[in-house]
């Protein structure tokens, strides 16, 4: 069984590495909002309090929140390790994470982060496109058509890009993600569980070193 918390901004293939987690070793990854959403929708005992206070308008506590992570790491899918999504976001949330795994005689095995360089991640995104009629992917840089202006699947000549694909919303993504693992990446740094995975690489070289990771490679 391995855990890990696995950390990326938004462009650096941090769900495509999730899923392939998923799909070659068994292991579920667990984010809050989806957990929280599950255990409410089952009646949990934690979930008809986190239901409870949520109806009143509030904030569900760090407490619920882990006491929803405890529930669902006592399923059964769980027994090939998991993948934190979003969690923990504080020191006092990577301390509870901690009980919650000494609890159940397991620990927190690698923190990875995908590191990206941010002016290659606003090249990267900015310039894609897709075929707007059968959607294949194109690149203003590394994937242009063949025939300038004409998809090479299926001739059409219209493309279209997605709105939020701008520099402007690339930066404040990047900005947004260090303001939320600020907090808990020095907290994992000093007890060197950090790795750091170049996620500007090939998806499959990404995975390689992930996995490289997971074996102790
Ligand atoms: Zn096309």
């Amino acid at each position: 069984m391995t855990n890990i918390i696995l950390l990326g901004p938004p462009g650096a293939g941090k769900g495509t590495q999730a899923s392939r987690l998923e799909h070659d070793r068994g292991m579920i990854q667990l984010s809050t909002g989806d957990m929280l959403r599950a255990a409410v929708k089952a009646g949990t005992p934690v979930g008809l309090q986190a239901k409870a206070v949520m109806e009143a308008g509030q904030l569900v506590s760090d407490e619920i929140v882990s006491g929803i992570i405890g529930e669902r790491l006592d399923q059964p899918d769980t027994g090939k390790g998991v993948i934190f999504d979003g969690y923990p976001r504080t020191a006092a949330q990577a301390a509870s994470l901690d009980t919650l795994l000494a609890d159940r005689g397991q620990a927190l095995d690698h923190v990875i982060e995908l590191e990206v360089d941010e002016d290659a991640l606003v090249e990267r995104i900015t310039g894609r496109f897709t075929c707007a009629k059968c959607n294949e992917g194109y690149h203003d840089r590394f994937k242009q058509p063949k025939a300038a202006g004409v998809c090479d699947v299926c001739g059409s000549t219209e493309f279209k890009r997605r709105p939020d694909d701008n520099e402007e919303t690339v930066r404040t993504r990047m900005a947004e993600y260090r303001a939320k693992t600020a907090p808990i990446l020095p907290i994992y740094e000093v007890r060197g569980l950090v790795k750091r995975v170049d996620g500007m690489a090939d998806i499959d070289v990404v995975t390689s070193a992930i996995e490289a990771i997971l074996d102790g490679r």
